[in-house]
């Protein structure tokens, strides 16, 4: 990881924040810092965050990065996704082109897909509603390949299992 404490001094979206007011500790620039080093694509819990910071020798409490994850999200800086986990992820929302996600409920696997056409009708349904919209995030549920064909064998299995009376119509 990079170290957080000189690089950042200049970034723009540190200074901007700090104009407005914001304090920005070391330690809510290294988280940034650790969003902005994942794969494209990847999202982490509070848990999976927290995991990362006591690894890179941090103390923080699980408390406390729930909390600057909460403040994070609430100043722009990232995406609160709620995947309905009973948790919520979070990646990096500067300068992320809008995207979607497709998230297969078995394995919790998650695709990224842009469409403008979704943007869009966000934009225009917080419009009509008087809403000056922030984001605006539609999901589809479903079985990722890999999981469907496990499905399909797991049914196929469960098929040859069957009395023979049954298997036949
Ligand atoms: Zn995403
Ligand atoms: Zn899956």
């Amino acid at each position: 990881m990079t170290d957080p404490t000189e690089s950042n001094i200049a970034d723009p979206v540190f200074q901007s924040l700090r104009k407005r007011g914001h304090r920005i500790t070391a330690q809510r620039e290294t988280i940034l810092q650790i969003f902005r080093d994942l794969p494209h694509g990847n999202h982490l819990s509070a848990e999976e965050l927290h995991g990362k910071l006591v690894q890179s020798g941090s103390h923080v409490s699980l408390a406390t990065t729930y909390r600057t994850l909460k403040l994070l999200s609430s100043l722009g800086l990232l995406r609160e996704l709620d995947f309905a986990e009973g948790h919520k992820h979070y990646e990096l929302k500067e300068d992320t082109v809008p995207h979607q996600h497709i998230i297969c409920v078995a394995c919790n696997a998650t695709v990224e897909f842009e469409d403008h056409f979704l943007e869009e009708a966000g934009q225009k349904i917080g419009l009509r509603h008087n809403f000056e919209v922030i984001d605006a995030q539609f999901k589809i549920f479903g079985l990722c390949p890999d999981c469907k064909r496990k499905a399909r064998e797991s049914d196929f299995v469960s098929e040859q299992g069957r009395p023979a009376k049954m298997r036949i119509k």
